[in-house]
C-alpha cells in the first residue's frame, strides 16, 4: 500500500481549533487540558477581548507568560 494523498501532513502545522485555519506550529498553542487542540494567535486575542481584558489578564498570572511577566516587572502578587 501507498500513502493516499490525504495522508500527507504538513508536521510543522497545526491546525487552529476556533477559526480551522493550518498555520506553523509556531503560530499556535496547545490548550492546557485538552492536548491536541490547538489555538492561534489571533483566535487567542479574540477569545480575550470576548471575555475581557481583565479578566484575561486575570488568568494570564496563573501562565508561565505571567510568571515571566511579573519576574520582569518585579512585582510578586501574594
Ligand atoms: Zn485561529
Amino acid at each position: 500500500m501507498s500513502a493516499a494523498a490525504e495522508t500527507i501532513r504538513e508536521s510543522d502545522h497545526e491546525h487552529c481549533g476556533c477559526c480551522g485555519r493550518q498555520l506553523p506550529a509556531r503560530e499556535v498553542v496547545e490548550l492546557g487540558s485538552t492536548p491536541g487542540v490547538f489555538i492561534c494567535g489571533g483566535c487567542a486575542i479574540w477569545a480575550a477581548r470576548r471575555v475581557g481584558a481583565a479578566a484575561a489578564l486575570r488568568q494570564l498570572r496563573f501562565t508561565p507568560l505571567g510568571g515571566l511577566l511579573r519576574r520582569l516587572t518585579g512585582r510578586e502578587d501574594r
